[in-house]
C-alpha cells in the first residue's frame, strides 16, 4: 500500500535524463516506486500530488545554524540560549528552500541535530562537526581584542588549540558533544582580520594528530582550505575532505582524484564577498577569489573529483537560507551544467554526508525525502534559488512543505 503518490517530471539524482510523465510512491518513510506512471497500478484514496518537477531532497554540505548574523562573534550581545533558538526556528526555513539534509558546523548544530533526531524540530536531517579548530590568529580568530580564552568562552563557530595536545583536546571535546566530524581551518581565509588566505596555519603534527583523533572515533577531518599550500599538507596529513578549495593547483587536485577527496563548493560566497563592502582587509582578499574559485571547479570537473554542494550561509542578511539554492545557480555560473549542480547538490552530497545508502537519489528503497518544484530546474537554474518554487516538501515520508 502508498501513503502518497506524486507525479511529475522525475531527475532521480543518478541518471542522464529526466523521466517525462513519472510517478514517485511514497509507503511510509520510504520510496517505493519509481518510474513511469503508465507502469504503475494506481490504487484508489491515495493522495496524488503533482508537480512539474520531482527532486530529490536537496542536501548541503557546508551550513552554519548559529542563529542570527552575529551570534558566532565573541562582541555579539546574542547569548548562547538565544542564538540557539533563533537557530532552532530558522533551521525550518531550509526545509521550506527543499534542504531535508544539511552538514553543519557550529555549537548550536550539536544541540539541533538531537532535537531533530528525536522528531521534535522542524528542520534538516543534521550532521554536525560541532565547532572548526583554529590555531591562534588562524581563520577562526576573532582577533587580538579578545583574548583566546574569550573566544574559546563565547564563539559559536570556532575553538582555538595550539600544539598536539590542545589539538587532540579540541577534536575530543567536539566529539564528547556529539560531533559526527571534525573541521579545520587549514589556511587563512577571506573574513579572518588576522591571516593571509594563503597561511599554512596547522603544523603538520598538528593536522596528524587531529587526524589520528577523529580516526580513533570512526569519523575523519574535512578542512577549509583557501592558499593551496595549506590544502597540500592537509592532504598528505589525511584530511579527508576539502572546503571551498579556492586556490586549490593542479597539484591538489590531482592528489584529492587519487586519494578520492571530494570537494565542497561554496562558490555563491566567493561571488558574492568580491562584491561586498568592508574595511581594506576584507576587500583586498576577497577580490582575489572568485576567479581561482573557478578555476578550481573546473580542474576539479575535469580530473573527475566528487563535487558537492556547500552554501557556507548562515542566514545572515547576505546569506538568507529562503535562497539556500542559490549555490546551484552560482555552481551553474561558473560552468558546471544544471544536471552537475543538482547532482552536486543532491547524490554527491550524500557521499559527503556519508549517507548515500539512504539519501541523495529518487531510488526505491531509500527515505523518501523529496522536493516538488515549480518550474524545469534542467532548463531554468533559478528557479532553485527561492523557496517560492518549492511547492512540497517531503522528509522520511512525511509532508513538511
Ligand atoms: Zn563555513
Amino acid at each position: 500500500m502508498y501513503d502518497y503518490i506524486l507525479k511529475g517530471t522525475i531527475i532521480d539524482g543518478v541518471s542522464s535524463k529526466p523521466i517525462d510523465d513519472g510517478l514517485v510512491a511514497i509507503t511510509q518513510d520510504k520510496i517505493s516506486y519509481v518510474g513511469p506512471s503508465a507502469n504503475f497500478q494506481l490504487a484508489e484514496d491515495v493522495p496524488v500530488f503533482s508537480a512539474r518537477t520531482i527532486l530529490p531532497g536537496f542536501i548541503d554540505c557546508h551550513i552554519h545554524l548559529t542563529g542570527s548574523e552575529d551570534a558566532g562573534d565573541p562582541g555579539s550581545k546574542a547569548s548562547f540560549g538565544d542564538s540557539l533558538l533563533g537557530a532552532a526556528y530558522q533551521a525550518g526555513i531550509l526545509l521550506d528552500a527543499g534542504f531535508t539534509s544539511i552538514r553543519e558546523m557550529s555549537e548550536q548544530g550539536l544541540y539541533l541535530a538531537r532535537a531533530q533526531a528525536r522528531g521534535k524540530l522542524r528542520a534538516p536531517r543534521i550532521i554536525s562537526g560541532g565547532r572548526c579548530l583554529s590555531v591562534t590568529g588562524g581563520h577562526g580568530d576573532d582577533g587580538p581584542e579578545y583574548t583566546k580564552e574569550e573566544v574559546n568562552k563565547k564563539s559559536s563557530t570556532s575553538i582555538l588549540c595550539d600544539g598536539i595536545d590542545e589539538c587532540t583536546l579540541a577534536a575530543r571535546m567536539q566529539f564528547r558533544k556529539g560531533a559526527k566530524f571534525i573541521k579545520v581551518f587549514a589556511t587563512g581565509g577571506v573574513s579572518s582580520p588576522t591571516d593571509n588566505l594563503d597561511d599554512i596555519q596547522f603544523s603538520f603534527e598538528e593536522l596528524e594528530a587531529i587526524v589520528a583523533e577523529a580516526r580513533r572515533h570512526h569519523s575523519y577531518v574535512t578542512a577549509h582550505c583557501t592558499g593551496n599550500e595549506g590544502a597540500y599538507q592537509a592532504l598528505l596529513a589525511g584530511v579527508e575532505c576539502i572546503e571551498h578549495g579556492v586556490m586549490l593547483t593542479q597539484r591538489e587536485i590531482d592528489l584529492m582524484a587519487e586519494k578520492d577527496v571530494p570537494l565542497v563548493t561554496t562558490l555563491y560566497v566567493s561571488r558574492l564577498c568580491a562584491d561586498l563592502d568592508g574595511p581594506d582587509w576584507f576587500k583586498e582578499k576577497a577580490a582575489k577569489c572568485y576567479t581561482a574559485h573557478v578555476n578550481t571547479i573546473a580542474m576539479a570537473r575535469k580530473a573527475g573529483l566528487c563535487i558537492a554542494l556547500g552554501t557556507d550561509f548562515s542566514n545572515s542578511h547576505n546569506t538568507p537560507y529562503r535562497h539556500q539554492g542559490r549555490e546551484f545557480e552560482a555552481m551553474v555560473a561558473s560552468g558546471m551544467t544544471n544536471l552537475e549542480a543538482i547532482q552536486a547538490g543532491t547524490i554527491n552530497a550524500a557521499r559527503v554526508m556519508r549517507m548515500d545508502d539512504q539519501i541523495g537519489s529518487l531510488e526505491s528503497g531509500k527515505l523518501a525525502d523529496i522536493v516538488l518544484l515549480d518550474g524545469d530546474p534542467l532548463t531554468d537554474i533559478k528557479v532553485l534559488t527561492d523557496s517560492v518554487h518549492v511547492a512540497a516538501v517531503f522528509q522520511s515520508g512525511r509532508k513538511v512543505k
